[in-house]
């Protein structure tokens, strides 16, 4: 070959190396075969729980505010574990990995409660209570390919009978009796749609049931950004500010939570997780509900990184799935180890 031609072979081989490493860390959609199926997803969790019927309950939470489908926590801990841990896995149906952390989190417990020391230490102290989805509406749309990026859940919001999979909905995330008042009315069709009143929707009343029935120490919500803006971040719940009490409770908790975010590296980048500074949205959150209502030590956790095209990965290939759950799931234990042995 003249010396052109192989200048011209070796642009080519890099070309396809670098479409290769694009490819590997982009979305895919449908998801791939690998991620949880919506209809897979009771079956799994009786199966989970079957394991140790002493251990683990399935509990029916309730149904979602349109289609009725229903909502499922498992419950896992030992009879002396009384302090409380609520894991949501999702409020957005296209935030996927946190159903798929949640559910692999509740696999772990119960694998390993007698054969991992740190776990069973964790486990003497605390009870889980694992809710894989709370938007199952959304999450069924994801699943079944009809649109990768829907959020909200299956409310008819522009009330013409019928469901508009892009617009239609209320966040679930927004819809929380906490900081009702804040946000400037958005139209229905808004990503961050609140609903007609506080609570209005059942997945959040389900949610707000359980919180009355038990009291949270720790509840850690899962999310993933589509947009990439808060991605690989923790974000706090918000202060009232001059409430000093209020201070030093998040003081701690953004401790816990830096402690958590530094023993997780992001998946393209250099670097590990951060927890979020300044202020982040409030209205109708679950963190500042659960913080505000229950004093319960609560945050969310942005799943998912940006690749290097600049591109958020919120559906990546099953390899990266994986990592990213149990890289979650390794600190998860590791801090939750740390915080048995307080209190
Ligand atoms: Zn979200």
């Amino acid at each position: 070959m003249s010396a052109v031609r192989i200048q011209l072979f070796i642009l080519l081989l890099s070309a396809l190396a670098i479409l290769g490493c694009s490819a590997n860390s982009a979305n895919i959609y449908p998801l791939p075969k690998a991620y949880l199926h919506h209809d897979q997803l009771h079956s799994r969790l009786q199966e989970i729980s079957q394991k140790a019927p002493a251990l683990a309950q399935l509990h029916l939470l309730g149904f979602s505010a349109t289609e009725e489908l229903p909502i499922y926590a498992l419950q896992i801990g030992k009879a002396q574990a009384q302090r409380k841990i609520l894991i949501i896995g999702q409020h957005h149906g296209d935030e996927v990995l946190g159903v798929e952390l949640s559910v692999a989190l509740a696999e772990e417990l119960m694998q390993k409660h007698e054969s991992d020391r740190q776990w069973m230490q964790i486990m003497d102290e605390f009870r889980f209570f694992i809710v894989p989805t709370i938007n199952p509406e959304g999450w069924k749309r994801v699943c079944d390919g009809e649109y990768q990026f829907k959020r909200k859940n299956n409310r008819d919001t522009n009330n013409n009978g019928r469901l508009d999979i892009r617009s239609d909905g209320v966040d679930l995330n927004r819809n929380y009796p906490v900081f009702w008042a804040d946000q400037v009315p958005v139209p229905t069709t808004h990503a961050n749609y609140k609903g007609e009143r506080p609570a209005s929707e059942t997945e959040v009343q389900a949610i707000m049931e359980l919180a009355e029935k038990h009291s949270f120490e720790l509840a850690i919500f899962y999310h993933s950004s589509s947009t990439g803006l808060f991605s690989e971040k923790i974000f706090l719940p918000n202060r009232i500010q001059g409430d000093e009490e209020q201070k030093r409770r998040l003081d701690d908790l953004r401790d816990f939570a830096n402690d958590y975010a530094s023993r997780v590296k992001k998946d393209y980048q250099k670097g590990y997780y951060q927890v979020g500074e300044g202020n982040s949205s409030r209205v109708g959150n679950a963190r500042n509900f659960f913080f505000h209502t229950y004093q319960t030590d609560a945050f969310l956790v942005e799943l998912g990184g940006i690749n290097s095209a600049g591109i958020s990965v919120v559906h990546p290939n099953a390899k990266m799935k994986d990592k990213i759950v149990s890289k979650n799931l390794a600190a998860l234990k590791q801090v939750l180890a740390q915080r048995a042995k307080g209190k």
